[in-house]
């Protein structure tokens, strides 16, 4: 911009005399324009230097703040005593006008000089703002009083018809003088960050600029005057802009930088208030809110709260063994898998110390709920890699169920936690539910299991007979073994209570192995002492089926108790043929190609399709019990015997009826061409020391 000017200043003195003696250019009330937009910007860089001051502040903005009330007031006294305005306290004259005018560019110099070389960093003690705004307007009252009243002590400055007097000249370069000297100290502060030296450069370069237009003109009308004083606004303006960044703009704008900085520390802070450090998991007061919302926006007991509270055995070896450091690394790992492995609509929290917390909502039924601690135990079964070495780590865990175990997070948490001190005491790596909160299916199917557990180590199991004969002749064929619970407390318990728990927990495999094992040597025994049964059938449930040990199993029972194969019968629902066909088909071929019979249970009930049942190396159907009752009441019920019985036969396979309770019904059957039959009209399942009576007598 300074070179802009400066080239516009030299335009301004290459113009041809004609050009600058016109007085055209600069009227009186343009002057009076331009001067009272200057006094104004002066006044402005008081006001804000002033109002906008603070301690910390460099009190060479207040000193320039200061000056310049002085100089809009001085330019003021300039302006009402340029020539062609009225009469000011003395009648107007260019020699007044003009003694004003220097001692305001004086002071403008001077200013700049001091704040030039001053130190911009602010003042330790407090800016003594009353003096330094008394002196400045001191100075100005003593040059009112000089130039209104004494006007013969200034040397004279502008000589009608003559023009500017050398004196005057002499001062407005004594002033260029000076503003070079601030110039070239602003120059070489270009570089600090105290204040804008640059700005303050600009404006000094300015105004010397308008100086050299006040050193040239003849004619304060003309086009140099004109130049001088837009100049001088201009630098003004700077000035003014200058001081209202470093007083107002800037200070503004750091403390918005503050504030956002303030509200991301708030925010780091709120992160670090709700999450923990170590494993990055939501902590406990996060973990209270949640369940919070959890008990409120889920009300009833169709949709309940879990609430899981896990602490990790033996924590205080891996800590006292392998140091803290790995204990952490053991915490972070633990946080990390349940994180990974629970579903993402579960809140899984670091209690504290060796303890997390799972929040679970939506799980609707009991199963479901009962199925997490294992879901949990399992997730963490496999070793942890911590510093190089594999380190198992299990947890006990006790679980609350909202709304039955409290409707507070604080009475949750509580009760989940002495849950899991129960699963501590029942020796780890367990779960324990709040008594309470185990609705009546949970706990009975939680501790059905248990206890299943112990059954089979304890032998509270027993094999049931049921014989089974030939319809026409009453010949027995067989005797299938019919699994009981024989409970300490609860007496007999039949296994449509718990055939399926056992199934779905996986208990069914050992406990089917024992059933095998014991049936082959019961069949082996019965043999031994002369007793005619040629075969035990056996249950098998479609999760032996399915497991790879079922063969292997059964050669062993067999070679254990040195039955032959051909003694052996197993009885396969419809739905375990249904799934993996090629493998369970595999199996059957191998079992079948042994000398083993196989049968399919409860025929009619399922989906076997004829195609399929074709395929199947199978010798007997055995029509279910539903259908052989329904053949005496049902409508149709008869039909659909005849129709099994003639499928089977076109298949060539037998068929044997269960369920049959009376003679009308085995008649029948008979006439029908079922060849086999079972039912308590026949003989009720017996344990297995009754059976050679029961033979001996159905002889005699
Ligand atoms: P299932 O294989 O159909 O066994 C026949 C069921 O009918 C037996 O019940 C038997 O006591 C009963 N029953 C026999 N004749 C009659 C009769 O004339 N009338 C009536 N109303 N019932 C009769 P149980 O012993 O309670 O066994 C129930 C089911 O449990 C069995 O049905 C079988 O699916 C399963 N099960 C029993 N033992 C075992 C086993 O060792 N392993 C497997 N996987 N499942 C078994
Ligand atoms: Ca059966
Ligand atoms: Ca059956």
């Amino acid at each position: 911009m300074v070179l802009v000017l400066g080239v516009v200043l030299l335009a301004v003195w290459l113009a041809p005399p004609s050009v600058h003696s016109s007085a055209d250019w600069f009227p009186v009330a343009l002057h009076a324009i331009c001067e009272i937009f200057a006094i104004t910007v002066a006044v402005l860089v008081f006001a804000v230097t002033w109002h906008s001051y603070r301690p910390g502040q460099p009190s060479n903005l207040l000193l320039l703040g200061c000056a310049f009330l002085s100089i809009a007031l001085l330019d003021l006294a300039h302006v009402l005593s340029y020539k062609g305005m009225p009469v000011f306290v003395t009648p107007a004259s260019p020699e007044k006008a003009i003694d004003f005018w220097l001692v305001s560019r004086a002071l403008t110099a001077a200013t700049l000089l001091l704040i030039s070389v001053r130190s911009w960093r602010p003042l330790t003690s407090r800016t003594p703002r009353l003096p330094m705004l008394l002196t400045a307007l001191t100075m100005v009252a003593m040059v009112y009083v000089f130039g209104l009243f004494f006007p013969e002590a200034w040397p004279p400055t502008f000589i009608d018809g003559s023009g500017l007097t050398p004196f005057k000249i002499a001062m407005e370069w004594a002033i260029i003088g000076l503003l070079a000297i601030a110039a070239v100290c602003f120059w070489h502060a270009r570089q600090s960050r105290a204040y804008d030296a640059n700005g303050l450069l600009a404006a000094t370069l300015i105004s010397i600029l308008a100086e050299l237009c006040f050193t040239a003109y003849h004619n304060v009308n003309g086009l140099y005057s004109l130049t001088g004083h837009l100049y001088k606004v201009l630098s003004y303006g700077l000035i003014y802009r200058i001081v209202f960044v470093s007083s107002v703009r800037e200070p503004y704008e750091r403390l918005a930088i503050e504030i956002a900085d303030r509200q991301a520390a708030e925010k780091r802070i709120e992160v670090m208030s709700f999450y923990d450090a170590l494993t990055g998991l939501p902590n406990l007061v996060l973990l209270q809110d949640r369940i919070l919302q959890a008990l409120v926006s889920v009300r009833g007991d169709d949709n309940p709260v879990v609430l899981l509270f896990l602490d990790v055995d033996a924590f205080k070896l891996v800590n006292d063994s392998l140091g803290h450091a790995h204990g952490d690394n053991l915490l972070r790992a633990i946080g990390e898998r349940l994180r990974e492995g629970l579903p993402a609509t579960a809140t899984v929290c670091r209690y504290g110390g060796d303890e997390f917390a799972v929040l679970l909502t939506g799980l609707t039924n009991a199963d479901d709920i009962a199925s997490v601690p294992q879901t949990i135990l399992d997730l963490l079964a496999a070793p942890f890699q911590i510093g190089g070495q594999a380190i198992a780590a299990s947890v006990s865990i006790g679980v609350a169920v909202a709304p039955h175990d409290g409707d507070a997070p604080a009475e949750l948490l509580r009760n989940a936690e002495t849950a899991m001190y129960k699963a501590k005491q029942a020796g780890r790596k367990t779960w324990r539910f709040y008594s309470a909160a185990m609705n009546l299916e949970v706990s009975e199917r939680l501790q059905l299991l248990n206890s299943l557990r112990q059954a089979i180590d304890q032998h509270e199991l027993t094999l049931h007979y049921q014989l089974q004969f030939e319809l026409g002749s009453g010949r027995i064929v067989g005797a299938e073994a019919l699994v009981r619970w024989e409970h300490p407390t609860q007496g007999l318990i039949s296994p449509d209570r718990f055939i399926t728990a056992a199934e779905e927990s996986g208990l069914i495999v050992p406990m089917g192995d024992w059933i095998i094992q014991q049936a082959c040597r019961q069949a082996a025994q019965w043999r031994a002492n002369g007793l005619d049964i040629p075969r035990v059938a056996v249950n098998l449930s479609p999760v032996q089926l399915h497991h790879h040990s079922l063969e292997a199993v059964i050669k062993r029972a067999l070679s254990d108790a040195s039955l032959p194969a051909s003694a052996l019968e197993l009885e396969l629902t419809e739905s375990s043929l249904i799934e993996d066909t090629e493998q369970v088909l595999a199996t059957l071929i191998s079992l079948k190609s042994y000398g083993i019979k196989l049968s399919i249970d409860d025929f009619g009930t399922g989906y076997s399709s004829l195609a399929y049942l074709r395929r199947l190396p199978v010798d007997t159907l055995k029509i279910d019990q539903s259908f052989v009752r329904g053949m005496t009441s049902a409508a149709d019920g008869h039909a659909i015997v005849e129709a099994i019985i003639q499928m089977a036969r076109s298949l060539g396979l037998e068929t044997l009826a269960e369920g049959i309770e009376d003679q009308c019904t085995a008649d029948e059957l008979l006439r029908l061409g079922c060849e086999l039959g079972q039912g308590y009209l026949l003989a009720r399942p017996v344990p297995a020391e009754v059976i050679p009576a029961l033979v001996r007598r159905l002889r005699g």
